[in-house]
């Protein structure tokens, strides 16, 4: 009988596996050799990570990053330099037994809607090669109502992570629309406040840092299930929110504060344009959040409201931008795409006009390149330019209410 060739890794012979491969003294099978690669890949993913966390960027170096994909917010993208710095470099010296322990830094971002809150964040995490999770605060309830628990915001984590804990555990996540589960009014006890304060509460131990079981699928608990333990002591915490009206309160703040012989002086001072420049913790607390959870927030940074010039540089600047994106997918096509002057400032006048800020930029330029984007590809055209008066047309057939909602829910 003949002798049959065998796998030299499992030992199993050809007529087992589906495929045995020859070199010049032994075999391997199909099923080693897709083993051993998943071995590389994992081994060669773990080693850098590590080494991306131990080669830290310099803040400087973190905000020459954000400048590539985000205008402007120059005062946010240096407290979040700052503070992401710091607290890898805290988490690289933890095992040093030093008298002293450096504090966790989690930061809250306050600015209107699609200024780039998201963006920033996003943007850091893609930097750092670390697991990024976003979630909406406004989805989480008290234990025993409807909506989530506030655990479930390490699941979103830890899917991110593929299941690895070691790695979500140095993550960051990032919370949208925190000054939605404001506390609702002084006095807490008169109606039950299930997404208000008793979320806060909720959040606190994850802010601080705590060995936290996490349902693997999110949503809410349930007694048979099985959890994930999660210590959130190394997690980043980027909250945001709009906090809609808050620079109400900071002028209030800022009038009644400033008091004495200079106090004329210094109100006229202020830059009434811009009042979120001047937020403080107190203005936080006032709005609805609790000391407590302010406390654990201790980077608090704001962005500035988007003027003209930012919208027209956010279309074409950033590496990623919008325009660029455009060109690029008419590119793989072989065409050339341009725009005619004024076209983009059109567009910027239009989101303007409809008060549909940075999201609405995209959404303006979808309307005008769907009708390109169907037709071109069927034609041999080598370049395409979009005139002024076909954006016109193309905006002012769309249904701005339409446009108006689709930017309101991304
Ligand atoms: P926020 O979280 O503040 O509501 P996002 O970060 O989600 O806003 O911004 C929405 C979109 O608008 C982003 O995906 C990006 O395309 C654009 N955008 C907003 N602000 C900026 C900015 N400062 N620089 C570049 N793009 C921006």
């Amino acid at each position: 009988m003949a002798k049959l060739n065998k796998c030299s890794f499992c030992g199993r012979s050809e007529k087992d596996t589906g495929l045995l491969i020859y070199s010049l003294d032994g075999y391997i099978c199909e099923e080693c050799v897709e083993q051993a690669s998943r071995i590389v890949k994992e081994t060669r993913a773990k080693k850098s990570q590590n080494k991306k966390l131990t080669n830290l960027p310099k803040p400087q170096e973190i905000k020459a990053y954000l400048d590539k994909y985000v205008i402007g917010q120059d005062a946010a993208k240096v407290a979040l330099s700052v503070a992401v710095y710091n607290h890898y470099k805290r988490l690289n010296h933890q095992d040093e037994t030093d008298d002293v322990e450096l504090e966790k830094s989690n930061i809250i971002m306050v600015g209107s809607t699609g200024t780039g809150k998201t963006l920033l964040a996003k943007t850091i995490a893609k930097m750092l090669l670390v697991p990024f999770a976003i979630v909406d605060a406004t989805v989480l309830t008290e234990a025993g109502y409807v909506g989530e628990d506030v655990e479930s915001l390490l699941a979103r984590l830890l899917q991110a992570a593929d299941g690895d804990v070691k790695q979500a555990e140095k993550g960051i996540v990032f919370i949208d629309e925190i000054d939605k589960i404001a506390r609702k009014g002084d006095n807490p006890s008169i109606t039950r406040d299930v997404s208000g304060e008793g979320v806060q509460q909720g959040l606190l131990k994850l802010l601080e840092g705590s060995i936290v079981n996490v349902p693997p699928q999110g949503g809410r608990k349930h007694p048979e299930q099985q959890f994930v333990q999660v210590d959130t002591r190394n997690i980043l915490f980027i909250c945001g929110g709009a906090f809609d009206g808050i620079e109400k309160r900071i002028a209030q703040r800022l009038n009644t504060h400033v008091v004495g012989f200079d106090a004329a002086r210094n109100v006229a001072k202020l830059d009434k344009s811009n009042m979120m420049q001047y937020i403080a913790p107190m203005d936080l607390k006032s709005f609805g959040l609790i000391p407590e959870i302010i406390g654990r927030l201790p980077i608090l940074t704001h962005l500035e409201p988007l003027d003209r010039k930012a919208l027209r540089s956010i279309l074409t600047e950033p590496k990623n931008s919008i325009i660029k994106q455009y060109k690029k997918m008419f590119e793989i096509d072989g065409v050339k795409l341009t725009f005619e002057d004024g076209v983009l400032d059109y567009v910027v006048d239009k989101a303007i006009e409809f008060k549909l800020g940075a999201r609405g930029l995209r959404s303006l330029i979808e309307v005008i390149m769907m009708k390109p984007m169907f037709e071109v590809p069927s034609t041999d055209t080598k370049e395409y330019v979009v005139t002024l008066d076909f954006a016109r047309q193309q905006v002012e057939n769309a249904n701005m209410a339409v446009l108006k909602e689709s930017t309101e829910d991304k």
